[in-house]
């Protein structure tokens, strides 16, 4: 095994805090044979072993730590990963039926993200290091969910950057037909996963907790759910009572999954499904004066890169700006970012910002985050990503 020396000025403390990430920069040497993906021992500047982990030359992200000084990269460690990500959730209430189960760095598995839908699980590979480890991970899978269908579909903007090639299929021995389609129970709604279609791996489960948080509001109410996606949370709110919807997407895709699922749940009748671009959509529905006392913005995210944080926040303050005019009075706006650049202070300030020129004042009823299958780790600040506000008009 080759051996990653790293720079004296390198951030130990970090890297043993858990923050698994070793840039190009802080390393010194690499010794010995090595290509790329492989597992390397990585050293301190003294030459003391402080864990292991795998290397890719092509990224300035170069190593992501995996194990320890005590421990060894191998088929038992994943084993032990996948095994303690799941006894997580169940312990925590959520093993459901369409769920995150392993996700990446948040559960010492950095560049694998798993996700169970029903009998069908998907497993996501984002780095070259990962791929290499796969055929541990499908043994660990197959253990820890025993009879459910493999599917992998590896992330293809990551493979791009990371120099491999993304696959995408069913790993299963061939054998009963594979299901096309899976429909998955979240709280008192039903969805549709067709299998290796759609954005993520077919649901953004991060939003399952907020969805019937956000419902509970619904009763009676007219309801916006602008980047509505599969329309998770306009199913959820007329499940709950909500008057009616209206749905907006720019992707015609999305919106066909949102109708079946609408239909699915009984309540097709009550929703408009309208695309567009959510922008002109709020703007338009300003202008006609209409009203709606819910208003759900779950936008995709506006900027990956913290230097273009400035136009990411205008985005965010134009869309939150028109959503609180829409409001009536004692309405409420639902409103999320899930860029990570994006703080929840600085989402909480771009809200303030909104509400100031829109002349409304918000009560705070609800601070909202990322669902626990999707653990934020204190010392991985970069876990940290989907930031929402429950906000009423009052
Ligand atoms: N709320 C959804 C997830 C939304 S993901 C859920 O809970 O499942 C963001 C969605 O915004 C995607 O479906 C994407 O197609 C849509 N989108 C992106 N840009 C848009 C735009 N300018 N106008 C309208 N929709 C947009």
């Amino acid at each position: 095994m080759a051996a990653l020396v790293l720079k004296r000025a390198a951030p130990l403390d970090r890297l043993r805090a858990g923050h698994p990430w070793i840039y190009r920069g802080e390393i010194a040497d690499l010794r010995g044979p090595w290509s790329p993906g492989d597992v390397v021992d990585v050293l301190d500047g003294a030459g003391h072993l402080v864990g292991r982990g795998t290397y890719n030359p092509r990224t300035s992200l170069a190593c992501r730590l995996f194990a320890g000084r005590g421990e060894a990269v191998d088929e038992a460690l994943v084993r032990r990963r996948v095994a303690a990500a799941l006894a997580y959730r169940r312990a925590a209430g959520l093993a459901g039926d369409a769920f995150r189960l392993v996700w990446s760095e948040a559960d010492g598995l950095p560049g694998l993200v798993v996700d169970a839908y029903g009998p069908v699980t998907i497993l996501q590979c984002f780095t070259l290091g990962m791929t290499r480890l796969v055929s541990w991970v499908v043994a660990a899978l197959r253990e820890a969910r025993p009879g459910s269908r493999l599917y992998r579909w590896d992330d293809a903007a990551a493979a791009r950057i990371e120099g491999f090639t993304p696959e995408r299929g069913w790993i299963d021995p061939a054998g009963d037909p594979s299901p096309a389609e899976v429909i998955v129970a979240e709280g008192d709604c039903r969805f549709a996963v067709t299998i290796g279609e759609g954005h993520k791996t077919g649901l953004y489960l991060d939003q399952r907790e907020n969805r019937p948080a956000v419902a509970a509001h619904a009763g009676g109410r007219r309801v916006l759910d602008a980047f509505c996606y599969t329309g998770a949370f306009a199913c959820h709110a007329l499940r709950a009572g909500a008057a009616g919807a209206l749905l907006v997407d720019s992707s015609a895709e999305a919106l066909a999954g949102a109708r079946r699922n609408l239909e699915l749940n009984g309540v097709a009748e009550r929703a408009e499904l309208r695309e567009g671009n959510a922008f002109d959509e709020l703007r338009q529905l300003e202008r006609r004066r209409e009203r709606f006392g819910l208003v759900v913005l779950d936008p995709p995210p506006f900027t990956r890169r913290k230097d273009a944080l400035d136009a990411a926040a205008r985005g965010y303050k134009e869309i939150n700006l028109r959503g609180l005019r829409l409001l009536e009075p004692g309405g409420v706006l639902a409103t999320f970012s899930c860029s990570h650049h994006v703080t929840p202070a600085l989402f909480e300030s771009i809200c303030r910002d909104a509400a100031g020129d829109a002349g409304v004042t918000v009560r705070v009823l609800e601070v909202l985050g990322q669902a626990r299958d999707h653990p934020v780790v204190l010392t991985v600040p970069e876990t940290r990503y989907l930031t929402g506000l429950l906000l009423q008009a009052v």
